[in-house]
C-alpha cells in the first residue's frame, strides 16, 4: 500500500492514488480493466489503511489510560455494509464520493459491491451492532466477540412465490476490513473426563482430560467512532484445527480423533442458526457458545493479567454483557479459569464472576427459552458441568434457607431441574445485573416471567430500553433527510439525538412540510426504483407506502397484515366506486427455514399479491410487494421511503422492537400494538401521531392465564372475517391446490393443529386493526396534518438514540471511564 497519514483533513489526490494502487498491486489492472468489486475491494483498503492508524492509536490510548472495557458477548452481530459507515464515520464520505466521481466511479455502485456481513438473524443482532457504534463514538473502550460464521444468514430468494434459501458466502471475495490475528489463537476443550489431582498444598486440581480441542483464532474488524477518531474491535473467532493432520498419528492409533478434530474445527463456525426468538437445542449450537466464549474470556483474562497483576480485581477493569442468555457459559467459563488457572478459591472466583457478569433478557417467548439436557451438557462441557453444579447447589441452599419448606421455589427457580441446565436462571443467579430492553418488556419480567427472582434479588432487575444509532439509520439511510435536519436544527444530532427535538417548531411550517413530504416523496421514488429491478413490480410513489419488515413470525403477525389486505380488497370488489386512498402494501421478512407457518405466510402475501396486483378492476389502488432478502443494506432505503409503520405484535411478545424506532426516525407513523417500545414511542410523540389498537398486554396475559377467548366466535358472529378466513380454503389465491393454506386456517380457528387456536389474537384484534386502517387513510388525506405528525416523529425519536441506551449501561451496570484522545499535532506535510 502506499504510505500515507491520517485523514484528519481529507487529501483528495492521496486517496485517489491509493486506490488506483491498490487495483494495480492487488490484481494486475488499471482502474479501466478492473471490475466493480475490485474497486470495492480497492477503495476499501484505502479506507481501511486510514482506519488501521486510528486504531492503533486507540489502543495505544487505551494502554495508557487503562478504561475499564466491556466485551459485548453476543452470538450475532448483525453488522450491515461497513464501507459507507466507515466513511461517514471519519466523516469522509462526500469528499471520497467526489474523488471516485473524478476517478469517474459512483460510490453508490461501489457500496453495492460490499456483501452485508449478516452474522445475525434481526433484532437481537443489530442492536449489538448499534452499540459498538454507540460505544465507539462516546468514547468507551469496547470489545464486541462473537463468532466469525463463514456462511451469515442465509440470501432469500422468492420462487414461485416460496422462499428459498441460499447460502450466504459472504467472504467467497475475502473481507478487506478484517485481520486475522494469529498471536492471540486460543485453545477450546470440548469432551472427555475431569481428573481430580491433589497438589502439594493438599489442594484438589481439576484437569480435563481425554477431550478433543479446536484452535480458536480471532479476526479483528474496526469499529470507527464518529469523528473522534477511536476506533474499537469487533473479534470474532474462527476454528481451525489444532494441529495438522499427522500422517504419523495413523500408526498411534490417533487417527480417528485427528479427523474429528479436524471435523470438529470445520463444522463449529460453519454457518449461523437461522432462528430467530426460537430455541432449537442443538448440541452443534452448544459448541459454538462455548467456543466463543470460552476463547472471549481466556482473552479478556490474558489481555488483563499483562498489565494487572492482581486477578481479584478482574472486574474493576472488565465487565462481560450477555446479549441473551446464548453466552451463559461465561460464567462458568471465567470461574474455571479463576479456579483451574489462577488457583482462586470457590468463593474468591465467585466474587469476580458476579461483580464482572450482567445479563439482557430479550424475550418471554417459552419457545425460546434455552435448557440444555443434562446429558448433552455434561458430555460436552464436563468441567463446566461441574462448576454449573456447584452453582446450583449453592443456590437452592440460599433458596431453602429464604423461604424453608418451599419446594415449589426450588422447582421453578432452579438452575438444573428436571433434567436440564435452564440458562436463563444460571445468568440471573451469577450476574450482577439483569435487564429488559423496554420498560413494559421489563415490568412484565418483575412481574410475572422472572417474578420468583425479581422477589428475591430485586436490586438486580434493570430496564435499558433499546436504541438505534442514528449514523446508520438516519445520515447514512437518508441523506436528503439528514441534510433538512441539519439545515434546521444543526448537526449536533449527529452525536446527540436529543437535538432534534428542535424540529418541533417546523412542524406546523407549511413550508418546512412540503419539504419533508418532497423528500419522503424521492426516498419512496428511490424504494420504487429498487422494487422495479428487484421485484419486477410497479409501484406508485404517490401512494402511501405501508410497510412490516422483520423476522416472520406468528407473533409479529404478518398473517394479520394479509388477512386485512385481503379484507381490503373484499371490500373494494364488493364496491368498486369505494373511496379508497391507493395504498402499496410492502413486506420484507425471512422465515427460519424450518418453520412451516411462517413460510406459509411467506407464500399466502406473495399469492395475494399475485391476485391483487393483476386485477385491473380495481385500478392498482392496492399493490402488494414482498421485498427479497430483507437485510441491513435495503432496510436503509425501506424505512427512509415508509409512510407507515406496522408494528402489530401481539401485545406483551415483542420485547422492545428496533424496526420501529428506525422507521420512527425517519419520519414514519407508527400503526401498532401497545407493545414492546410502542408504549414509549407513543409516549414519545403523543397517541394523536401514531394509530394505536387492540389489546393491551394485560389483556393478553389474562386470556392466556385464565382463559375465556373462543375465536370461533368471531368466525360464526363476523361475516368479513368469515369471508376471509373461508378464502384461505377455497382456492381464492390457490386455485390449484385449496389445501394449501390449510394449516394458517387451522392456526387460527381449529384445535386440531397441537397449539391453541389463534395463540396470537389475531381475529381478536381484526376489527380494531381495521378500524386503525381507516384512521391512517382519513389522516393521509389531510397531507398537511400528515406532514406534521411526521416531522413531530422525527422530532421526538431523540430518546431511541443507542446513544442513550449506553449511557445508561454505563452508568447504571457498566461504569466504564470516558477516553478522549489527546488532540494530534499534525505534522507539516512533506513535499
Ligand atoms: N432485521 C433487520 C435487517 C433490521 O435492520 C432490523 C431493524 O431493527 C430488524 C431485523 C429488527 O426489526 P424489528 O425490531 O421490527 O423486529
Amino acid at each position: 500500500m502506499l504510505k500515507k497519514t491520517v485523514l484528519q483533513k481529507f487529501d483528495k489526490e492521496l486517496f485517489k492514488n491509493s486506490v488506483i494502487y491498490n487495483v494495480k498491486t492487488l490484481y494486475r489492472k488499471t482502474l479501466e480493466e478492473a471490475t466493480q468489486q475490485q474497486i470495492f475491494q480497492a477503495v476499501a483498503y484505502a479506507i481501511k489503511d486510514v482506519i488501521v492508524d486510528n486504531w492503533m492509536n486507540t489502543q495505544k490510548e487505551y494502554a495508557k489510560q487503562d478504561p475499564k472495557t466491556v466485551y459485548y458477548l453476543s452470538m450475532e452481530f448483525l453488522m450491515g455494509r461497513a464501507l459507507g459507515n466507515n466513511l461517514i464515520n471519519l466523516q469522509a464520505y462526500n469528499d471520497v464520493a467526489e474523488a471516485l466521481e473524478d476517478l469517474g466511479i459512483d460510490i453508490n455502485l461501489v457500496e453495492d459491491q460490499e456483501p452485508d456481513p449478516a452474522l445475525g438473524n434481526g433484532g437481537l443482532g443489530r442492536l449489538a451492532a448499534c452499540f459498538l457504534d454507540s460505544l465507539t463514538t462516546m468514547g468507551y473502550s469496547a470489545y464486541g466477540c462473537g463468532i466469525r460464521y463463514r456462511y451469515g444468514m442465509f440470501k432469500q430468494e422468492i420462487r414461485d412465490g416460496y422462499q428459498i434459501e441460499v447460502p450466504d458466502n459472504w467472504l467467497a471475495d475475502g473481507n478487506p476490513f478484517e485481520l486475522r490475528r494469529p498471536e492471540y489463537a486460543k485453545e477450546v476443550k470440548f469432551g472427555g473426563y475431569v481428573n481430580v489431582y491433589v497438589d502439594e498444598n493438599g489442594r484438589n486440581n481439576f484437569k480435563q482430560e481425554g477431550y478433543q480441542s479446536v484452535k480458536a483464532i480471532p479476526y479483528d474488524m474496526p469499529i470507527v467512532g464518529y469523528g473522534n477518531g477511536i476506533v474499537n474491535t469487533l473479534r470474532i473467532w474462527d476454528a481451525e484445527p489444532v494441529e495438522c493432520f499427522q500422517l504419523e498419528s495413523f500408526d498411534k492409533g490417533d487417527y480417528q480423533k485427528a479427523v474429528e478434530q479436524e471435523n470438529l474445527a470445520r463444522n463449529i463456525v460453519e454457518v449461523l442458526y437461522p432462528n430467530d426468538n426460537h430455541y432449537a437445542g442443538k448440541e452443534l449450537r452448544l459448541k459454538q457458545q462455548y467456543f466463543f466464549i470460552s476463547a472471549s474470556v481466556q482473552e479478556a483474562v490474558e489481555k488483563y493479567m499483562r498489565k494487572h497483576d492482581d486477578i481479584r480485581k478482574f472486574h474493576e477493569k472488565v465487565t462481560f454483557q450477555l446479549n441473551d442468555t446464548h453466552p451463559t457459559v461465561a460464567i462458568a467459563e471465567l470461574m474455571r479459569i479463576l479456579m483451574d488457572d489462577y488457583y482462586l478459591t470457590w468463593d474468591e472466583a465467585w466474587a469476580v464472576t458476579t461483580k464482572t457478569c450482567a445479563y439482557t433478557n430479550h424475550t418471554i417467548m417459552a419457545e425460546a427459552l434455552e435448557k440444555w439436557p443434562i446429558e448433552l451438557f455434561s458430555r460436552l462441557l464436563p468441567r463446566i458441568y461441574q462448576i454449573v453444579e456447584e452453582i446450583n447447589r449453592r443456590f437452592i441452599a440460599q433458596v431453602s434457607q429464604q423461604y424453608p419448606g418451599d419446594q415449589n421455589k426450588i422447582a421453578k427457580m432452579a438452575i438444573i431441574y428436571d433434567g436440564q441446565v435452564k440458562m436463563a436462571h444460571l445468568a440471573i443467579v451469577s450476574g450482577y445485573s439483569v435487564n429488559g430492553v423496554a420498560r413494559l418488556h421489563t415490568e412484565i419480567l418483575e412481574k410475572q416471567e422472572l417474578r420468583d427472582f425479581y422477589e428475591m434479588m430485586p436490586e438486580k432487575f434493570n430496564n435499558k430500553t433499546n436504541g438505534i444509532t442514528q449514523r446508520r439509520f438516519l445520515l447514512h439511510g437518508n441523506p436528503l433527510l439528514a441534510q433538512w435536519v441539519t439545515d434546521h436544527v444543526g448537526n449536533d444530532w449527529i452525536t446527540d439525538l436529543s437535538k432534534i427535538s428542535g424540529l418541533k417548531i417546523y412542524a406546523e411550517d407549511e413550508k418546512a412540510q412540503q419539504e419533508f413530504m418532497n423528500i419522503k416523496y424521492q426516498n419512496k421514488v428511490r424504494l420504487a426504483r429498487y422494487i422495479l429491478e428487484h421485484n419486477g413490480v410497479e409501484v406508485d410513489p404517490r401512494s402511501i407506502f405501508d410497510v412490516q419488515v422483520k423476522r416472520l413470525h406468528e407473533y409479529k403477525r404478518q398473517l394479520l397484515n394479509i388477512l386485512h389486505i385481503m379484507y381490503l380488497y373484499n371490500e373494494l370488489k364488493n364496491n368498486l366506486q369505494l373511496e379508497f386512498y391507493p395504498r402499496t402494501f410492502i413486506f420484507g421478512a425471512k422465515a427460519a427455514a424450518g418453520y412451516r407457518n411462517a413460510k406459509l405466510t411467506i407464500k399466502l402475501i406473495n399469492a395475494v399479491a399475485d391476485v391483487v396486483n393483476n386485477d385491473p378492476s380495481i385500478g392498482g389502488k392496492i399493490k402488494v410487494v414482498f421485498i427479497e432478502d430483507y437485510k441491513v443494506s435495503n432496510a436503509e432505503w425501506i424505512f427512509a421511503a415508509a409512510d407507515v409503520s406496522e408494528q402489530i405484535s401481539t401485545a406483551s411478545k415483542e420485547a422492545s422492537g428496533t424496526g420501529n424506532m428506525k422507521f420512527m426516525l425517519n419520519g414514519a407513523l407508527t400503526l401498532g400494538t401497545m407493545d414492546g417500545a410502542n408504549v414509549e414511542i407513543v409516549e414519545e410523540v403523543g397517541m394523536e401521531n401514531t394509530f394505536i389498537f387492540g389489546l393491551s398486554s394485560d389483556e393478553v396475559i389474562r386470556f392466556e392465564n385464565y382463559g375465556g377467548y373462543n375465536p370461533m366466535d368471531i368466525f360464526n358472529n363476523d361475516p368479513d372475517i368469515r369471508r376471509v378466513l373461508m378464502q384461505l380454503i377455497n382456492g381464492t389465491f390457490a386455485p390449484y391446490d385449496t389445501e394449501l393454506f390449510r394449516p394458517l386456517y387451522n392456526s387460527l380457528l381449529n384445535t386440531q393443529s397441537t397449539s391453541k387456536a389463534d395463540m396470537y389474537f389475531i381475529l381478536k384484534d381484526f376489527k380494531p386493526y381495521a378500524e386503525a386502517q381507516r384512521r391512517v387513510e382519513a389522516a393521509y388525506r389531510d397531507e398537511a396534518n400528515w406532514a406534521k405528525s411526521a416531522i413531530l416523529n422525527v422530532a421526538c425519536s431523540g430518546k431511541f438514540s443507542s446513544d442513550r441506551t449506553i449511557q445508561e449501561y454505563v452508568d447504571d451496570i457498566w461504569h466504564l471511564d470516558k477516553v478522549v484522545l489527546p488532540k494530534r499535532v499534525e505534522k507539516p506535510k512533506a513535499k
